[in-house]
């Protein structure tokens, strides 16, 4: 699991998390949805440990991972920006964590082939980023964190620049992705429909501060207050 407690942070004199606490289960997939600016992305890199945090705690699998650095987490990120090597093609790209960690190259082939696949990036191994669609450099990137197969995926709205197609079978691939890894997943995205139809349960934040946490069920039907309802689209 999980375990986010009395999570603090401000940016100068701008409170952007008052003081959250988040437990999330192992193999949960929690879409985390809410305004521009309330904080979404804040708090991932806060559990990966990108940013620092003014107090509190994270932990996994019940270890304190706090003042661990972010390569020491396992836990991949997927950034709403994603940055590639422009100077290495797709499959180094892709595989960089991995050469650095040392793995074998039978495994790192293996990765590779199945993550490429996965995001079909068929036929792109070798281009260089500058030679990519906005799309296939977001694939490139959501594939850079799929090869590692962490115990923790942090996705900052990875589909956003896919087409509906795409997209539609993207959503269906990271869940059995998600599944097959026995991962927990900390989803954000703006789209109703990728929060309603991948959540195990979905969190709505608003200024740094949970709303409601709950099924998609739940906060469909039982949407705790109007910002919950008006955010969701259900009929309150
Ligand atoms: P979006 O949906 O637009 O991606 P978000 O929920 O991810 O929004 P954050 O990027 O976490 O929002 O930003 C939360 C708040 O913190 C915003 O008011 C933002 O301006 C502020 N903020 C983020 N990063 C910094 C920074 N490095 N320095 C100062 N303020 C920051
Ligand atoms: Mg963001």
């Amino acid at each position: 699991n999980v375990s986010l407690r009395g999570l603090k942070k401000s940016y100068g004199s701008v409170e952007v998390i008052p003081s959250l606490d988040l437990d999330i289960r192992s193999g949960e997939f929690v879409v985390l949805v809410g305004p521009s600016g309330s904080g979404k992305s804040t708090l991932l890199r806060m559990i990966a440990g990108l940013e620092s945090i003014d107090a509190g705690t994270v932990s996994v699998e019940g270890e304190d991972v706090t003042q661990r650095d972010p390569g020491d987490r396992d836990m991949a990120m997927v950034f709403q920006s994603y940055a590639l090597y422009p100077h290495m093609t797709v499959a180094e790209n892709m595989t960089f964590a991995l050469r650095m960690r040392g793995m074998d190259k039978t495994t790192i082939g293996e990765r590779l082939t199945e993550s490429v696949r996965m995001l079909s990036l068929e036929g792109l191994e070798h281009r260089k980023p500058g030679q990519l669609s906005g799309g296939q450099r977001q694939r490139v990137a959501m594939g850079r964190a799929i090869v590692r197969q962490p115990r923790v995926f942090l996705f900052d709205e990875p589909l956003s620049n896919l087409d509906a197609k795409l997209r539609a079978r993207t959503r269906i691939e990271l869940r059995e992705l998600h599944e097959k890894l026995g991962a927990t997943s900390i989803f954000v995205t703006h789209d109703q429909i990728e929060a309603m139809t991948m959540a195990d349960r979905i969190v709505l934040l608003e200024k740094g501060r949970i709303q409601q946490v709950g099924s998609p069920r739940e906060i469909y039907e039982r949407p705790r207050n109007t910002f919950v309802a008006s955010f969701i689209g259900s009929p309150e």
